[in-house]
């Protein structure tokens, strides 16, 4: 039987503001552990969260440059679970009510096409701490200092159908929070990472099959190797007539392979709830034109305009404004 696999990515870009979203922490990387985790990241009895207005400028940023619809009003939600380096015993996030909603952006294929990939949406949420495995010994570490750090989770929908496409996808977000200037897209230091959903299904037939997600990709060839394998795996075991089970699973780079971490019956039950401590967001029309007027020109119309100005292939054009720095330094040569 021929296969065609389904994809989805949710991508987690760090927000490049100096203070935490809720509290004014520094987010600067590299620090000592725990000297950057105030009373508020740590959710101690008698805080008060404040939203970081930069964030949400942020957000709106995206949410223009994806065409994507702006909420009026969104809300903030608690994510309830247990973890070490959540000492405070929930995550603040949104759920319902995203601030960024339904959107788009193109991607390029190999045969010189253009695909047009959909955004569920897009939300702003806090950063956990992490917890530290080496150096301890019979013991892990914790360091709150990115406890409370802003981020953007971004949605796509289901339309990507293989790893080339979920890269492109992926680095085509990538250079464009770089653009925006909302996230530095240092992937060694966790700025921009990866969720990959994947499922298989005959090619021909309309219904998704059933999804696995493979969790914490921090590089474009990680994502590459992650989700072949996984296609290759659930066909393999379809084709031996087992059945894919709902799950997340981690990739392991050494072996270049994935392993079950959690499954559905196990899956966290967050228990979302409005935040009691935040009001919702509003965000009015006045905002989001200030915002737009302080847009830089977006990487697809500057590729145009580079096609049409220097007579470059758009295939030139596509490499020549991959980046903002590159693209700025073409045309000051
Ligand atoms: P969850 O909270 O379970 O992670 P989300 O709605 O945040 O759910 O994300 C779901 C992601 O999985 C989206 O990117 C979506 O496009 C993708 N997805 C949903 N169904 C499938 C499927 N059958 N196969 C592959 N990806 C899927
Ligand atoms: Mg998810």
């Amino acid at each position: 039987m021929q296969w065609e696999a389904v994809i989805g990515l949710e991508l987690h870009a760090q927000l490049a503001t100096r203070t935490k979203i809720f509290s004014g922490a520094a987010t600067a990387y590299g620090a000592e552990p725990n000297v950057q985790a105030c009373a508020i990241d740590l959710g101690m009895p008698g805080v008060l969260p404040v939203l970081n207005e930069s964030t949400v400028r942020y957000a709106v940023r995206l949410g223009l440059a994806l065409d994507a619809e702006l909420a009026g009003r969104s809300v903030f939600a608690r994510k309830n679970y247990f973890y070490p380096d959540l000492p405070k015993g929930y995550q603040i996030s949104q759920y319902e009510l995203p601030v960024v909603g339904q959107g788009h952006i193109d991607i390029d294929l190999e045969d010189g096409s253009i695909k047009r990939i959909g955004v569920t949406r897009a939300h702003l949420e806090e950063d956990a701490g992490k917890s530290l495995h080496e150096g301890f010994v019979g013991m892990s570490g914790i360091d709150l200092n990115r406890a409370g750090t802003p981020l953007l989770e971004i949605v796509s929908e289901p339309d990507l159908r293989s790893a080339r496409e979920a890269v492109a996808y992926m680095k085509k977000m990538h250079a464009l929070v770089r653009y925006l200037e909302i996230c530095d897209g240092n992937m060694q230091e966790g700025s921009f990472r990866c969720d990959a959903n994947v499922s298989v299904r005959p090619v021909g037939t309309e219904k998704f099959g059933t999804r696995t997600e493979i969790k914490n990709l921090n590089s474009f060839r990680f994502v590459d190797r992650a989700i072949n394998f996984e296609i290759e795996r659930q066909v393999e075991v379809l084709e031996a007539g087992g059945e894919i089970v709902q799950e997340t699973r981690l990739f392991d780079s050494d072996r270049g392979e994935t392993r079950p971490m959690r499954s559905k019956e196990e899956a966290n039950d967050y228990r979302y709830f409005p935040d009691p401590d935040l009001l919702p967001l509003e965000i009015d029309s006045a905002f989001i034109e200030e915002v737009r007027a302080e847009l830089p020109e977006l990487p697809d119309v500057r590729r145009q305009r580079f096609v049409q100005q220097y007579g470059l292939s758009s295939y030139d054009a596509g490499g020549l404004t991959a980046s903002r720095e590159l693209a700025d330094f073409f045309e000051t040569v």
